[in-house]
C-alpha cells in the first residue's frame, strides 16, 4: 500500500512518514502544497495524508481539485483548526476521515487502516467497461477493440456521467 503525506512541518511530516513506514507502508512526503498537488495528481495512491494550512495551495484546493479531476484517493485530513466549520468544509469537499492536532499516532494508524479496508468509493471508479468498450474517466478517454476514440473533455465527461448514472440498469 502505498500513501502520500503532505505535511509542511518536517517535524510531524517525517515521524509520520517512519511510523508509517514502520507499519509496511510505502510512503512519500511532500512538504508543501505544490508539490503534494503535483504528486497526488501524477502518482497513484491508495491514501492521501493531508495537512489542510500548507504553504504554496491548502489542504482544501488540493482536495477540491483531487475531486474535480475524477480522483477518488480516499483523504484523511489532518488539521490544527477544530471548529465545526472547519470540519464540515473538509467532509463536503470529499474528505473521507480527518484528525485534529495534537493526535495519537495509534489513532492515526487505526483510521488509515480503516480507511484503506473501505478503499475507493464504488459509484466513483475511474474506469467503466460494457462489452469491449472501455471508458476511462481519469483520461477521459474510451478504448475498444476496434477503435479509439477521441472526443472532447466536455463531451467525454458529460457521456461519463450518464453511463455512471445508468451502471446500475445496465
Ligand atoms: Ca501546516
Amino acid at each position: 500500500m502505498k500513501l502520500l503525506i503532505v505535511e509542511d512541518e518536517s517535524k510531524i511530516g517525517n515521524y509520520l512518514k517512519q511510523g508509517l513506514s514502520e507499519a509496511g507502508f510505502v510512503v512519500d512526503l511532500a512538504h508543501n502544497g505544490l508539490d503534494g498537488h503535483h504528486l497526488a495528481m501524477t502518482e497513484v495512491y491508495d491514501l492521501l495524508i493531508l495537512d489542510v494550512m500548507l504553504p504554496d495551495i491548502d489542504g482544501w484546493t488540493i482536495l477540491k481539485s483531487l475531486r474535480e479531476a475524477g480522483r477518488n484517493i480516499p483523504v484523511l485530513f489532518l488539521t490544527a483548526r477544530d471548529t465545526v466549520n472547519d470540519r464540515v468544509k473538509g467532509l463536503e469537499l470529499g474528505a473521507d476521515d480527518y484528525l485534529v492536532k495534537p493526535f495519537a499516532f495509534v489513532e492515526l494508524l487505526a483510521r488509515v487502516r480503516t480507511l484503506l479496508r473501505r478503499g475507493a468509493s464504488p459509484a466513483n471508479e475511474t474506469t467503466l467497461t460494457v462489452a469491449d468498450l472501455e471508458l476511462d474517466l481519469m483520461r477521459r478517454c474510451a478504448a475498444g477493440r476496434r477503435y479509439r476514440i477521441g472526443t472532447g473533455h466536455r463531451q467525454v465527461h458529460c457521456r461519463c456521467s450518464q453511463r455512471q448514472d445508468r451502471r446500475n440498469v445496465l
